[in-house]
């Protein structure tokens, strides 16, 4: 059913209901009035009958009482009755004298029983003498020693005519009132219905298209209608919602997975967001969330910053942390207007530092190595051309330092290439079961000649079958590098012993030379770049201070680590280290 209709029936009904139950309540209040006043008429003739039949002017006597009866009915419109105290009627005013006789006894009459008793008896009934609703109204009297009651008793017709009278006007005004109330309704209703039409076509408006296929167009029905469209629109809030909740957990994840510290912060300094990293860069082991930020984070140049923080710019600062160790940091601060916290932004760019000083020593290094070379290449080419090549001796001796300082030049871009091939990633390493016997065989043939020369003995122990997993020009070269060195830095005579074999889960070769040694505090640093412990020998051995360098980054890329012990005696022991079953960290 429509709203309109609903809304006429609903009010129209409440209405006539509101009128009947007041109208018939007014006629009945009318009613009660009329009849008590009535009553109150009645009881003054009563009264004014008492006082006549009390008075010595009157005789007493049946006749005479029920002639009494009979005058006072000629002048009042009223049956008077009167009535012994047996009960015996004595007179009545619509009974002929003869017919007393024949009448009921009294004395049960409510009213007669009342007024003996109390004075006044009043009572309405259905009159079993003349067959009408009679209200009786009865005052007792006495003559001499006797008790009698008078009765007035009249019927009710005249009120029910003067309420039929009284309450027509009010019955027409109450048609004309509901007549009116109908129109009000309706035109209320078709205002109210056409409020709500608009508002469920607005909805309509916002929902559609989407849920237009699924409803079939606009219902007819405004509550229908419209609660079709805020079911919808709340699951759309729902959906909404729901999104929101995974867009803010996807960024939670985000930001705690996230490798700088974050620390977010409310206008009162109260931390709302503070991710793993921020727990760990600041040392808190409990969740910092809900906490004060200057209390959690107790670093000077963080708490300034948070002191002048401004909407305006954002801050950024670098500073250093000591605990639990030495780390170099990059922080950005900044109020965003629109919450009035702050954010707080560290990165550890401890790594990036490092790195940068390597690039800086390096580019340094490089230069270093590069200059004499250069220089003995120019110098002597100078003297060549200007002169000295007419002098074949001389220029002989130019051009042999020429001749070294190209090739020590070329020495150089090699194991600098191999290097930044290596580190790089750009070399790929295979994983390949080696025998690492014949490679070492082969190692120790390629340097027989030069150790020869020296009166060295070098010699590969490793037994016949012995198998490596790695990369066999990776593992030549290492090897190569090491024999190359100790064949360089053990004096004439001296003795170079290869040995391998497996332990703890590793492959572990050693070369081990009756050479210098190397003094425990250079032990790390032989495998730096360009590190020498002996500069001049070096250089003047034909070393590019590479050799080592390469070694680690090739060894590190199978997964592995190298090393230098003290050997037996005065010589090293140079060794590397790889695991036999897992794959190296890198692409092995
Ligand atoms: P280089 O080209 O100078 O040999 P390396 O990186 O191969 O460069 O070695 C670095 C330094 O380590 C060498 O300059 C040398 O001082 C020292 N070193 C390397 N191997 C030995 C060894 N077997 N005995 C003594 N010192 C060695």
């Amino acid at each position: 059913m429509r709203f309109q209709v609903r809304l006429v029936i609903t009010f129209f009904s409440v209405l006539l209901v509101v009128v009947l139950a007041s109208t018939f309540w007014l006629v009945e209040r009318l009613r009660d009035d009329l009849r008590a006043n009535m009553q109150e008429e009645l009881t003054r003739y009563v009264t004014t009958a008492r006082h006549v039949l009390e008075s010595d002017a009157f005789d007493g006597t049946r006749e005479e009482m029920d002639r009494f009866c009979g005058e006072l009915r000629d002048s009042i419109d009223a049956r008077f009755t009167i009535v012994a105290e047996s009960g015996e009627v004595l007179g009545d005013s619509d009974v002929v004298f003869r017919d007393l006789s024949s009448l009921d006894n009294h004395a049960e009459r409510a009213e007669v029983r009342q007024a003996f008793r109390e004075g006044l008896g009043v009572s309405s009934r259905l009159s079993a003498t003349v067959k009408r609703e009679l209200i009786y109204v009865a005052v007792p009297f006495v003559r001499g020693d006797t008790k009698y009651v008078v009765r007035v008793a009249k019927d009710t017709d005249a009120v029910e005519a003067s309420v039929g009278r009284l309450s027509q006007p009010g019955y027409y005004a109450v048609l004309i009132a509901l007549a009116l109330a109908l129109f009000l309704s309706v035109v209320v209703s078709s205002l109210l219905s056409r409020d709500l039409k608009s508002l469920g076509k607005k909805l309509w408006k916002v929902r559609a298209p989407k849920d237009l296929a699924s409803t079939g167009g606009v219902p007819e029905n405004e509550f229908l209608f419209i609660e079709k469209s805020i079911d919808s629109m709340a699951k759309e809030l729902d959906d909404a919602i729901a999104e929101l909740v995974r867009e803010r957990d996807r960024l939670g994840e985000v930001i705690e997975a996230m490798h700088a510290a974050v620390v977010v912060s409310n206008v009162d300094n109260v931390v709302m967001i503070a991710n793993r990293s921020a727990r760990e860069m600041f040392q808190r082991g409990n969740p910092m969330d809900g906490r004060n930020l200057g209390e959690e984070v107790r670093v000077p140049v963080i708490l300034d910053a948070i002191r002048s923080a401004s909407e305006l710019r954002s801050e950024r600062f670098e500073f250093e942390m000591s605990e639990p160790h030495a780390r170099d940091c990059v922080a950005r601060m900044s109020r965003p207007p629109s919450s009035g916290g702050l954010i707080l932004v560290v990165h550890d760019v401890t790594e990036l530092r490092r790195l940068e000083k390597v690039r800086r020593d390096l580019v340094a290094n490089v230069s270093h190595e590069l200059r004499t070379p250069v220089s003995v290449i120019r110098a002597n080419t100078e003297t060549l051309l200007e002169g000295a090549l007419n002098d074949p001796d001389a220029a002989h001796t130019f051009l042999g330092a020429i001749d070294r300082s190209s090739k020590r030049l070329a020495a150089i871009l090699r194991d600098l290439l191999d290097l930044a091939r290596i580190e790089s990633g750009t070399m790929t390493l295979s994983r390949a079961e080696v025998d690492f016997h014949l490679l070492c065989e082969s190692v120790v043939t390629s340097f027989a000649t030069a150790a020869g020369e020296r009166g060295l003995t070098l010699s590969s122990e490793v037994p016949p079958l012995t198998v490596v997993h790695g990369d066999p020009g990776a593992l030549e070269q290492v090897m190569t590098n090491y024999v190359e060195n100790a064949v360089k830095y053990t004096p004439d005579g001296g003795a170079i012993v290869i040995t391998a074999g497996e332990s703890d889960g590793y492959f572990r070769a050693e070369v081990c030379d009756t050479g210098t040694g190397i003094a425990p505090d250079f032990r790390e640093r032989v495998f730096e770049r360009f590190f020498r412990v002996d500069m001049g020998r070096s250089r003047a051995l034909g070393g590019t201070g590479l050799g080592l360098s390469i070694v680690k980054n090739l060894v590190g890329r199978m997964g592995g680590d190298v090393g230098v012990q003290q050997g037996e005696g005065r010589g090293a022991i140079f060794y590397f280290e790889i695991p036999l079953r897992h794959g190296p960290k890198g692409d092995v």
